[in-house]
């Protein structure tokens, strides 16, 4: 394997912080730090604009497909993605609030989308304009997610179909432009088979309601969504094929990701080690536990490193491909060590971590009196179950890796 940063990467570096040095200013400048999982509340208007901002600069579908500049995105290589996202994260610039479009949909339309369909929406998402959520989770179809029962019937007077029925857990589908719904195409359908993978306008008032969820942590970045005849544009993939096209995002959704995620857990854990720091009461325990995630964050490096390695070899363009159990390990190996993060942040307070933020909660202000490290703490509560949850991650390896007999039904 070879990882490395070369000389184009290096020229990348100072170009991508020239950049965000440059643009980092006014309204924007004073929206670093905000936003991200957990904290999706804060500044989303100027993040939205910081979106067009990042579009008019080329900087959003540098992972897709296609030829440099096809959309007037830059295309970059998988060391320059990371150098951009290294020096996305040092900069502390806001936020994503388009990489549900950018990594999820994009991606799938290049892969199995018509010419003309990735010719209406590419555009639109390069210049960080049109916003996208993801409608797979239902009440009693999540990790069984052959389960659904959402319905679409193609209407003959114009072959659109009209949707009917309940997304749940819907990340930002409040700002959302389009949802792609994964929906029963066929009526009296089973399982995998007769659903459509459809892509749907969210500003259709009366067809489409969304009503946010709030979380323990505070804010409401997922709500439930209904549709009540709603129009869907068009279908990807060929109706009834929305299986192989839901699977196929969701392989991306666990993709190269994982490296530029660490990025922002080392800033996170930073500030945990800085918490425990300033309590100036040492606890062998908590150093224990603090040395520990140290230690395994650089593990889990290091595990990125080898899979995306893998990728960049010559005919090694799937990161999962040579080892199909490597999203599965990824996910299981971040999703406890974030949760773990989380319960770190506010045992290094002890019980103070009850009373109120730190007095070292930094910079942003909560409206409901919670600071950076409480809210880390209940957010990531979350994160061994959604993405897939660890039970079902151990499932696939079980299965998939392992050979032991699949569970019973
Ligand atoms: C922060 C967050 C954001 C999300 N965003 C979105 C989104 O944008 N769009 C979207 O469609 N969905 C989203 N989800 C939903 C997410 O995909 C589901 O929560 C997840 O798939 C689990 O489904 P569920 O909640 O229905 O739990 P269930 O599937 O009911 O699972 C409940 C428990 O049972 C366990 N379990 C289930 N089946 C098995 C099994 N076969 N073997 C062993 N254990 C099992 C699970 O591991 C879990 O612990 C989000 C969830 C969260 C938490």
């Amino acid at each position: 394997m070879d990882f490395s940063f070369g000389d184009a990467d290096e020229q990348l570096r100072v170009r991508a912080r020239a950049w965000l040095t440059d643009h980092l200013v006014g309204p924007y400048g004073r929206a670093r730090g905000l936003g991200g999982p957990g904290s999706e509340h804060q500044g989303a208007a100027v993040r939205r604009d910081w979106e067009r901002e990042l579009g008019r600069g080329g900087w959003i579908g540098q992972g897709w497909e296609v030829p440099d500049g096809a959309y007037g995105q830059r295309r970059l290589s998988l060391t320059g993605q990371v150098v951009w996202a290294e020096e996305y994260a040092a900069l502390r610039a806001p936020g994503r609030v388009g990489h549900i479009g950018e990594n999820l949909l994009a991606p799938t339309l290049i892969a199995y989308g018509t010419p003309e369909q990735q010719g209406r929406h590419l555009p639109g998402i390069a210049r960080g304009e049109e916003l996208w959520c993801q409608g797979y989770s239902e009440p009693g179809a999540g990790s069984d997610l052959a389960g659904i029962r959402t319905a679409a019937v193609r209407d003959p007077a114009d072959g659109r179909h009209r949707v009917t029925g309940q997304k749940i857990w819907t990340s930002l589908a409040h700002d959302a432009d389009w949802c792609f719904v994964l929906a029963r195409t066929e009526a009296g359908s089973r399982r995998h088979h007769g659903l459509s993978f459809l892509l749907v306008r969210m500003d259709q008032p009366g067809r489409i309601e969304v009503r946010p969820i709030r979380q323990m942590s505070g804010t409401a970045e997922f709500n439930e969504v209904f549709f009540d005849g709603a129009v869907a544009e068009e279908s990807v993939g060929g109706e009834g094929n929305g299986w192989t096209v839901a699977m196929g995002l969701l392989a991306l959704e666990r993709g190269v990701s994982t490296l530029v995620q660490q990025i922002g857990f080392a800033a996170e854990l930073e500030r945990v080690v800085h918490a425990y720091a300033a309590c100036g009461a040492p606890d062998p325990v908590l150093r224990e536990r603090l040395v520990r995630q140290w230690a395994e964050l650089r593990t889990m490096r290091w595990n990125a490193l080898r899979t995306l390695g893998a990728a960049v070899e010559p005919g090694g363009a799937d990161p999962g491909a040579a080892d199909p159990g490597a999203p599965s390990v990824a996910k299981l190996l971040w999703g406890g060590w974030h949760r773990r993060l989380g319960e770190l942040a506010v045992a290094v307070r002890g019980a103070a971590a009850t009373a109120g933020p730190g007095p070292w909660a930094q910079g942003v202000p909560y409206e409901d009196g919670l600071d950076e490290e409480q809210r880390l703490f209940l957010f990531t509560r979350a994160d061994t179950i959604y993405g897939g949850s660890d039970e079902i991650q151990r499932n696939i390896i079980a299965e998939r890796v392992l050979g032991l007999p699949k569970e019973p039904r």
